[in-house]
């Protein structure tokens, strides 16, 4: 599973929990950007951890 970002080819590695829009998967790297934003939740997807390690 990619990364739901536009130009971004990366693995998905967080499901990104959005109160005002859809769940995203993300990358480790969109999943720090993006989980800055209040009440943004990031949940990392269990058969990721090991690119989470990185
Ligand atoms: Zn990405």
């Amino acid at each position: 599973m990619d990364c739901s970002e536009d130009d971004c080819g990366r693995s998905a590695v967080v499901e990104l929990h959005i109160p005002w829009d859809d769940n995203r998967l993300v990358c480790a790297a969109h999943a720090r950007v993006l989980g800055r934003q209040d009440g943004v939740v990031a949940d990392p997807l269990p058969d990721s951890a090991d690119d989470l390690l990185e």
